[in-house]
């Protein structure tokens, strides 16, 4: 067993590592998610061994039992991070900690083995520094997964026994078609995605499993996201598929739904909080219902609404659609405060301005 200060990686060298001139082809239009990297990092979790067996390796496909228990159970959890070219030959991530602590909530909540904290950061690590090659120069980025899922050949209804640890990495440009232009939403009257006692809190594929089908009725709709309410009353903005949401008021207020225990505690949510306050902004966490919102965008006290996560970083959102009608928020464009919020975070995450809170972590 692997002790927790000497995670070794044994690394695979590519038989036939993608050429130069193939990779600057993918790069010049990654789109999001299609393409992926040379190799991947995988570890091995047994009840007897405990973490093992870490190694770099090609990306190949997994070979798994048709009785592996994630395929039957869903028992699985991800996070998702991105790794930016820096200036000289850098390679930067952003707050890389918090998302390994955060895969380890989201292993407590679906009693799967954690990954410690050292292995998760060493494994995403070893992948950038193996396919640095694939790292966009200029707006684009490498998105990494990592992900972890219940491995045992077992039908039972229980915590597996055995977990397979992994990252994964692809070269990408901006989530959203349309780039940086703001978005359209729609208020699912529907579905919810997460009640309280649920796992709404954990990074797992069963949340994304259940938003499918209301986040293809926002399509239906012609929207690009779908806004979930809570559970319960069917009133309280909790957040979209997969991203936080914020307000901008008029009196300079930033508003956000608290964390409870319903929403992802999203590490760009936590960012703009404290770099907003930072700034000087007031942010208030606080319920915010949708009567609320549509109340506040007649009367003009809500001036912008912006969504956030890794992959989109900060979405402005120009309109929302739900069963009674369309909304426009201010003019429908991305509004100022979502602008320099957004040049903020992508500055200190790029490495091209201060990084007053010291959350930029160098990955050699
Ligand atoms: C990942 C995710 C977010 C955003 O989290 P970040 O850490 O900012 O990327 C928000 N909501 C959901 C449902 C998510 O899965």
């Amino acid at each position: 067993m692997m002790t927790n200060t000497q995670w070794a990686f044994t690394q695979e060298v590519h038989p036939n590592p993608t050429s130069i001139d193939a990779i600057a082809a993918h790069l010049e239009n990654p789109g999001f998610g299609r393409i992926f990297t040379d190799h991947m990092v995988t570890a091995r979790w047994t009840e007897e061994r405990g973490w093992h067996d870490a190694k770099v390796e090609f990306r190949k496909p997994f070979q798994l039992d048709p009785a592996c228990a994630v395929l039957h159970y869903a028992q699985e959890i991800f996070e998702g991070m991105k790794a930016y070219r820096g200036a000289g030959d850098s390679v930067l991530l952003f707050r890389p900690t918090e998302n390994a602590r955060r895969f380890q909530r989201s292993a407590e909540r679906m009693a799967m083995a954690p990954v410690p904290e050292a292995l998760f950061i060493k494994a995403v690590e070893a992948l950038v520094s193996a396919d640095k090659r694939w790292i966009p120069d200029g707006d684009g980025s490498l998105y990494l997964r990592p992900f972890m899922f219940a491995s045992e050949t077992f039908l039972g209804v229980r915590p597996s026994k055995e977990y397979i640890f992994c990252v994964i990495a692809c070269p990408v440009g901006p989530y959203f078609k349309n780039g940086n232009s703001a978005v359209t939403v729609w208020v699912s009257d529907e579905y919810t995605r997460a009640a309280p006692g649920g796992t709404g809190a954990a990074k797992c594929g069963g949340n994304y499993a259940a938003s499918l089908l209301a986040q293809a009725q926002a399509a239906e709709h012609g929207c690009d996201q779908v806004v979930f309410l809570d559970a319960v009353e069917h009133r309280w903005v909790e957040e979209l598929g997969g991203m936080n949401i914020f307000f901008s008021m008029a009196d300079g207020t930033l508003v956000t739904p608290p964390l409870n225990g319903n929403i992802l505690p999203g590490i760009t949510r936590a960012s703009v909080i404290d770099l907003a306050r930072n700034e000087g902004i007031t942010v208030e966490e606080r319920p915010y219902s949708f009567d609320q919102w549509c109340a506040d965008v007649a009367s003009g006290h809500l001036r912008e609404v912006f969504a956030c996560g890794t992959a989109a970083v900060i979405a402005g959102v120009g309109r929302i659609r739900h069963v009674g009608g369309e909304l426009v928020i201010g003019d429908g464009t991305v509004g100022p405060v979502t602008e320099r919020i957004r040049d903020l975070l992508t500055g200190i995450q790029r490495g091209r301005i201060d990084d007053p809170l010291s959350w930029v972590h160098h990955a050699g």
